[in-house]
């Protein structure tokens, strides 16, 4: 299709889109305006057009010219004003002043059809002045786990960051071997992190702190009941917001027994979506101890870590924030630990309303009984390696008198006696409290199909070595209707076998 310079026009549309760049306008300090590096022959592998119809009516109109230009970082569309952002972290515990976007990019703020705003940003779109050593590029596999992982999580009814485009850059990538480069865009509440308040605190920079500080909170405004908690100090207001946002996060995470894999502060966004997934996936066998990453050697951010690394990173946001709150040294101090050691009760109860939904018992259901019996499910799964996604989906058959498929899973014997033994109490316990289990909760808080580790990496193989995205697609498809019990799924619904689950490592594809 023609594309005239002159006019910003390819073919006969406009690559304008309703941009507001808010974070570029009003934190200069914490960004650097970059373009992305345009890919040479730029294709489309992935486009959400489900996305891009919620978003803006013009994009959803864009045709696949306009779409690859765009996306393929070769065209700037009118309005955005695209900037690398700055931040700090913990990466694994050691602290870095500088990370930011060394391959990213906020191509600009989108104000979407229900006025909200949002994030357009790209992944693998060239070297930035934040990229240290890196290429700033990224390859075809590792972008579209972003996708499956995104949609699978957005699916789930999982506060996520998701995948509006992937293109391919026409361009080979050096990795261990050479790999196809893409390009991602992705689209979330904000790219906020822990990190970029570590960035403006590591630099003592009190006046940058109190102006992002504002914008978090204009943002991602906390509830009028975090206000009124912190006495009108905006600081631990947001604190204690993001905590709650955060705690909720990782225990819905809990309950689907996804792994993020690199909870480093740089990673966790102060909206309470999840972002960045790099090494990150869904646990099989219930093992608290998971870990597929293969860089987290020390199991620092296994399966059953996650709540206490998300209460650790919280920490390290209320050090950050600590020159930003009000009253003396000793007072702040106090207030920060307070809200900090708040987290176990606020994830204790996060966690117990997902259990109750998972249990398929009703609001009534008090947190304790929730808990306990949750967590003795739970240490059946474990203690007789059952799958964590079908050892609670099969309450569902098991509810309606049909427990012999879920039973199966526990061996013959002692584990089947002790599993059968948990059913029956389970629906005991409902009975006598006076409710019913509720068939369709438990169908909806138990999905059957999630994104398995050993098709997730069969679907990226095909992609990435032969271009050919068929189970790519057909993946996305399924993991897009979790909880749909469509027989046609049911390949999706099968655990690796035990030494394909085994030998599974993902990597972190930078
Ligand atoms: P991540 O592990 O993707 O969250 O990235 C951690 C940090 O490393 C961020 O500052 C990234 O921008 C940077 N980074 C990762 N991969 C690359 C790359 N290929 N080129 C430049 N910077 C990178
Ligand atoms: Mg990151």
């Amino acid at each position: 299709m023609a594309h005239d310079d002159q006019t910003g026009m390819i073919g006969n549309i406009t690559l304008a889109l309703n941009f507001d760049n808010s974070y570029a306008r009003d934190l200069p300090q914490a960004c650097v305006p970059w373009r992305a590096q345009a890919a040479p022959r730029p294709r489309e592998l992935f486009w959400n057009e489900a996305l891009a119809s919620v978003l803006d009516t013009d994009l959803a109109a864009w045709g696949r010219a306009q779409r690859e230009a765009v996306f393929g970082g070769v065209e700037v569309p009118d309005g955005a004003q695209p900037v690398a952002q700055a931040y700090a972290g913990h990466q694994f515990g050691g602290f870095s002043p500088q990370l930011g976007d060394g391959r990213a990019l906020l191509l600009g703020e989108l104000i979407d059809r229900h006025g909200q705003r949002v994030d357009l940003a790209f992944k693998g779109s060239g070297r930035t002045p934040f990229a240290r050593g890196g290429d700033g590029k990224a390859a075809v596999g590792p972008m579209l786990r972003e996708v499956l992982i995104g949609e699978a999580l957005h699916a789930l009814g999982i506060p996520s960051t998701r995948a509006l485009a992937v293109v391919a850059t026409g361009e080979w990538v050096p990795r261990d071997h050479a790999l196809p480069g893409a390009i991602l865009t992705r689209v979330g509440h904000s790219h906020l992190r822990i990190g970029t308040f570590q960035y403006f605190a590591a630099r003592g920079d009190q006046a940058g702190l109190q102006r992002l500080l504002d914008y978090a909170v204009q943002r991602h405004r906390p509830a009028a009941a975090c206000f009124e908690q912190a006495q009108g100090d905006a600081a631990l207001a947001l604190l204690m917001a993001v905590l709650q946002r955060q705690a909720r996060l990782v225990a819905q995470w809990m309950g689907v027994g996804f792994i993020h894999g690199v909870m480093n502060t740089d990673n966790m966004s102060l909206s309470g979506q999840s972002i960045d997934f790099g090494p990150c996936a869904f646990m099989e066998v219930h093992d608290p101890s998971t870990v597929y990453s293969s860089i987290d050697q020390h199991g620092r951010y296994a399966y059953g870590r996650q709540p206490a690394i998300a209460q650790w990173n919280l920490a390290r946001l209320a050090e950050a924030l600590l020159p930003v709150m009000q009253g003396s040294e000793e007072q702040r101090l106090e207030a920060a630990s307070g809200v900090i050691d708040t987290f176990d009760a606020v994830f204790d109860e996060a966690m117990a309303a997902v259990w109750r939904l998972k249990l398929g018992w009703p609001d009534q259901a008090e947190g304790p009984a929730v808990r306990r019996w949750a967590q003795d499910w739970q240490a059946l799964l474990q203690a007789h390696r059952v799958d964590h996604t079908q050892g609670w989906r099969g309450l569902v058959d098991a509810a309606q008198g049909r427990p012999q498929g879920l039973l199966q899973h526990f061996g013959e014997g002692a584990g089947a006696d002790a599993a059968q033994r948990w059913l029956e109490g389970w629906q005991a316990h409902a009975t006598s409290a006076g409710w019913s289990i509720d068939i369709n909760t438990l169908k909806a808080a138990n999905p059957a199909v999630i994104p398995r580790n050993h098709q997730v990496e069969l679907a990226l193989q095909a992609a990435s070595d032969d271009g050919d995205l068929q189970a790519f697609h057909a993946l996305l498809d399924a993991v897009r209707r979790p909880c749909s019990e469509d027989p046609a799924l049911l390949p999706y619904t099968q655990a690796a076998p035990p030494e394909v689950a085994a030998a599974h490592r993902t990597f972190c594809g930078t």
